[in-house]
């Protein structure tokens, strides 16, 4: 935990995943499950089900997220979501070059700094997601990778106020298995001082782990220096586990 953070933020990523039923119940039972959490909670739907949930979770302390959005204005992108339109459905966050974007659909740091710029431009909170590949770890390479992602992918006004960064090893992702707590403080740490090369404000930015955090590793991760929440995939589709991971986020935050 970075102190400048004072809660965690701790973000469900549903993926592609998701009827109106049963994302419903799953919104409904982490809204009442979260009550009092000293923890800064987000869930971002598939975009089906943005409007359900946000009016699920309207009231709450909860925020709704995207999980993507076009660096374009609205216009002629079939089957794309603009950032307003995100906003404009009462968004507050977007998550934006997530790996299985950057695999599968051919995401550029160019092209996510593109979407930044949009998300930012309508004041929504940009998610921005960087990570090594296995092959590029097993190479030494993680380091390297990461910071040129970030200096990539970040537009030149992300600030403490606008931006977090979520640190996803791509072969922890979806997996179970996680990077040793020294490999994730090392790149935290080492994020840390990229944007505060960078940035004024690099301190207050926040950053998130994310990849196969689940309710039993979940307060081992948050405990660690640098490391201000977590991006959660498959857990996030479980109230009950993603209530423990927020928990355990909980007992982390500063008074
Ligand atoms: C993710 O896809 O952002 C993620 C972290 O997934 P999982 O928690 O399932 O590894």
């Amino acid at each position: 935990m970075n102190q400048a953070g004072g809660r965690p933020l701790i973000a469900g990523n549903w993926k592609m995943n998701g009827l109106r039923a049963d994302g419903l119940a799953l919104a409904q039972a982490i809204r009442a499950g979260a009550r009092g959490l000293r923890a800064d909670l987000l869930i971002c739907p598939p975009a089906t089900l943005l409007a359900p949930v946000g009016e699920a979770l309207a009231g709450s302390a909860i925020a709704l997220g995207g999980q993507d959005c076009h660096a374009d204005r609205p216009g002629a992108h079939t089957g794309d979501i603009a950032a307003v339109m995100l906003a404009d459905l009462g968004c507050r966050y977007v998550i934006l070059g997530h790996c299985e974007r950057r695999a599968g659909h051919g995401e550029t740091d160019e092209m996510v700094r593109a979407k930044a710029v949009s998300a930012l431009a309508v004041g929504l909170i940009a998610i921005v997601c960087l990570g090594e590949t296995e092959a590029q770890r097993d190479r030494g390479e993680a380091l390297d990778v990461v910071a040129r992602q970030l200096t990539g992918s970040l537009p030149e006004n992300a600030s403490a106020a606008n931006t977090v960064v979520a640190y996803e090893p791509v072969w922890a992702i979806g997996t179970g298995r996680v990077p040793s707590s020294g490999d994730i403080l090392a790149v935290h740490a080492h994020l840390r001082r990229a944007l505060a090369g960078r940035f004024k404000d690099a301190a207050g930015i926040r950053l998130l782990y994310g990849g196969s955090v689940k309710p039993g590793n979940a307060g081992e991760i948050l405990a660690l220096a640098d490391v201000d929440g977590a991006l959660v995939g498959g857990a996030s589709l479980k109230a009950e586990d993603f209530l423990a991971i927020a928990r355990a986020g909980a007992e982390q935050s500063w008074p």
